[in-house]
């Protein structure tokens, strides 16, 4: 393929509109960008020429969450020495496209869609994999030069100038993967994706929409089911007499009792048994209510404990199943205080 003639769109008389431009860009990178000024940082461009010539450009050096002005001239750089290899003498308005503004980035789309009509043989290009996956992050530029960017735009139907969304921790109370950025308060730091997320413009506008994002989505479930495993095999501190208890009050099936108890009493305790109880004990007055000599065997006895507190975020009272203990002509306090303390159920 290395005798591929280039073609190079001289005259673009491209009338497509910014929303076309995004759909199409969209469609063939496997994008989710809402504003063409977010495809400025050079990654894209330097994708589609790869899409266009495949090999043209490093794919492993590009740099696909490019912001800062170094990152992206440095993707710039990429493409112009693609470009020189295969005599392309476009220009790139590097400048422009990293103050933001609306024209230069809807005029060099332009003109790589119709690089990529004119040239394009295969289609058989897999942007995600070409990029392993990464995802491209949306460019924005940097507020004060975007200033400048935006009184040179011309149409400027959705974009009204609005106040910068620095981080603050109140996003973390909203969102629980919102973590502060290592690249600054202009982003957040997704801890379910491990990366970090543009969010100076749009700040919770951003967030609720990366939280839609299907790989977002897809990571969030994947870590919810690893966390649930891990609660899942831990070990349950209740005693056995307590499973027990539980699978002879509670368990109606028919499977084997060996093999149920342990894992039915982790679902009838629930799985942030016993933290649960002991974090609602220390915000809030609980008591304690023992049931002496309940039976569990022929002549097993045991003691079974309660506790019972009011339940802050369901705004409601409970009672909840601690433990059980054995029952020696009734439960002394001593071994009370001590199943307590056990569970760190202690009022601080
Ligand atoms: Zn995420």
């Amino acid at each position: 393929m290395a005798d591929t003639v280039v073609v190079t769109p001289n005259s673009i008389r491209d009338k497509s509109s910014r929303f076309r431009m995004l759909t199409w860009v969209n469609a063939l990178l496997k994008t989710d960008f809402k504003d063409v000024r977010q495809t400025s940082s050079g990654a894209c461009h330097c994708q589609i020429m790869d899409c266009v010539i495949p090999g043209s450009v490093d794919m492993t050096k590009v740099k696909f969450d490019a912001q800062g002005e170094d990152d992206c001239k440095h993707n710039f750089s990429l493409l112009q020495e693609a470009f020189s290899k295969n005599g392309i003498t476009r220009t790139i308005p590097v400048e422009e496209l990293l103050k933001g503004d609306f024209k230069s980035s809807m005029e060099i789309l332009k003109w790589f869609k119709s690089f990529h009509a004119q040239n394009m043989k295969s289609d058989e290009y897999d942007p995600v994999e070409a990029r392993h996956s990464q995802d491209i992050a949306a460019f924005v530029a940097s507020p004060s030069s975007r200033k400048s960017g935006e009184s040179g735009t011309e149409e400027n139907g959705t974009e009204a100038t609005k106040a910068p969304y620095p981080y603050t921790k109140k996003w973390k109370d909203m969102f629980d993967w919102a973590d502060p950025s290592a690249l600054g308060d202009q982003h957040t730091f997704c801890r379910t994706c491990d990366r970090s997320l543009s969010t100076f413009h749009k700040g919770l506008f951003e967030l609720r929409r990366h939280m839609e994002t299907k790989k977002h989505k897809r990571r969030a479930e994947i870590a919810k089911r690893a966390a649930r495993q891990s609660q899942r095999s831990e070990p349950l501190p209740c005693s056995d007499m307590a499973v027990q208890f539980i699978f002879k009050q509670c368990y109606t099936g028919s499977a084997k009792r060996e093999q149920v108890s342990r894992r039915f009493a982790r679902c009838k305790l629930g799985l942030k048994y016993p933290k649960d109880i002991a974090s609602a004990c220390q915000q809030t007055p609980y008591c304690v209510y023992i049931y002496e000599g309940v039976t569990l065997g022929e002549d097993d006895a045991v003691s079974v404990i309660l506790v019972g507190f009011f339940d802050m975020e369901a705004s409601r009272h409970r009672i909840r199943f601690l433990d059980a203990v054995q029952s020696v002509g009734g439960t002394g306090d001593q071994t009370v205080v001590e199943t307590l303390k056990k569970f760190r159920v202690t009022h601080k």
